[in-house]
């Protein structure tokens, strides 16, 4: 007989673009750390929509915020002001210390909002050529999927079919702070960078690595541009990632959680200097920065304050990681992570693992084949992490 679930999954692959190749599980409904499908079983989501999820499914402090924003005025467009775009301009530059905002949708938008802008300071201010400015991005990056960052992805499958690409990028290894030194040139406006590599798997740069960048890029006038789409607001246990090693980018690009999960919203923080080259016409979107946003994200912002989500994660990550790390068996190559954002590297393909997990109530994501990550909600519980430990350990070992 024909679930529920089955029919919407094929409802979906029959009308749907196949980008994505989800696991077979419909989500239906969800709270804090927990959803359901529509049969009414229940899972844990260790994935939170890669890290968008960081204050749990439908918190209600921003949920209200949402709602009592929709009764009043969702879009505005740029044309006018908003009551709220101020307040959430003036709440992003306190959290991240940054005097100015520049507000996007997504994730990919602000990462291209950045792109724009380090290209107009290294004209405008640093005196770059016209059209010679040259941005250095590291090997395994993930920054998105628009023609210019695919442009340059190190990752064959990101690319193929895309082109002709975006040129004025730059691929220097990952964690090498002399291919930056190298690779560092008079047309050179920024390095751009994760300060941990998500999506390539949990990437943790040596210590000490951004910090090296960050004196480098100093050193040279070059425009010190930290992706934090993903590792940002308490993800690593830090504010920040780049807080793990005392550094305050020239541009932090965030997204996911700034949205706490509810609305898609994203931004760029910076310096007047470089933000402020911007002028009307320049840059722009219909949505970015619109009512509904900008009081989801002063909610979601709120929680990560109140509830202390960085420290939580920083706590608790400890706790999971060093449990996890002693379980001892061949296929597990190496458990590594930072906070709540952990990642299983086997020496065997981990979608098998994921499906396992699944079948146990335990929801997660496979990255780049072999890596399993997990990423719960930074308001889970010591006792939540306790249970999946236990369904991971019991999927590892049946293996
Ligand atoms: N940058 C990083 C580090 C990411 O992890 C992602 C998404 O996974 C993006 C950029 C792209 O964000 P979006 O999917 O919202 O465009």
């Amino acid at each position: 007989m024909d679930t529920k679930s089955s029919i919407i999954i094929n409802q979906t692959e029959k009308y749907g673009a196949h980008n994505y190749n989800p696991l077979p599980i419909v989500i239906s409904k969800a709270e804090g750390v927990w959803v359901e499908d529509p049969e009414g079983n229940r899972y844990m989501d260790m994935l939170s929509a890669y890290s968008a999820l960081n204050q749990g499914h439908r918190h209600p402090h921003i949920l209200k915020a949402l709602y009592e924003q929709a009764e009043k005025v969702t879009l505005t467009s740029r044309a006018f002001h908003s009551e709220t775009l101020g307040a959430f301009y003036e709440k992003l530059a306190l959290y991240t210390g940054k005097p100015m905002i520049l507000p996007m949708n997504t994730g990919a938008e602000a990462v291209e909002t950045a792109i724009k802008a380090v290209r107009r300071w290294g004209y405008e201010v640093k005196g770059i050529e016209a059209d010679q400015a040259e941005i250095i991005v590291c090997t395994g990056n993930f920054h998105g999927r628009t023609v210019t960052i695919t442009s340059f992805s190190s990752s064959p499958e990101y690319q193929r079919g895309f082109g002709p690409f975006t040129p004025g990028f730059r691929i220097i290894p990952y964690g090498d702070v002399e291919a930056l030194r190298a690779a560092i040139g008079p047309n050179t406006a920024a390095f751009l960078f994760e300060p941990i590599q998500g999506e390539a798997g949990i990437v943790i740069p040596q210590e000490g690595y951004l910090r090296s960048c960050y004196e480098l890029c100093q050193a040279n006038n070059v425009l010190f541009v930290a992706d934090e789409i993903q590792t940002g607001f308490g993800r690593t246990g830090r504010r920040f990632a780049s807080d793990w090693e005392g550094v305050t980018p020239d541009l932090y690009i965030m997204g996911k959680a700034l949205g706490g999960g509810v609305f898609p919203i994203s931004a760029v923080a910076g310096d007047r200097q470089v933000l402020e080259l911007f002028e009307p016409g320049s840059h722009g979107s219909t949505f970015g920065g619109n009512p509904l946003g900008c009081a989801v994200a002063i909610a979601a912002l709120e929680v990560l304050e109140n509830e202390r989500l960085a420290e939580r994660s920083d706590e608790l990550g400890t706790y999971f990681l060093k449990r996890l790390q002693e379980i001892k068996l061949p296929l597990i190559a190496e458990v590594r992570g930072r906070g709540l954002f952990i990642g299983i590297d086997l020496t065997v393909a981990a979608r098998p693992y994921c499906e396992a997990l699944k079948a146990k109530g335990l929801l997660c994501k496979e990255t780049h084949e072999h890596i399993i990550r997990l990423a719960p909600p930074l308001t889970i519980t010591r006792e939540e992490l306790d249970w999946a430990w236990q369904q991971v350990a019991d999927v590892l070992h049946q293996a």
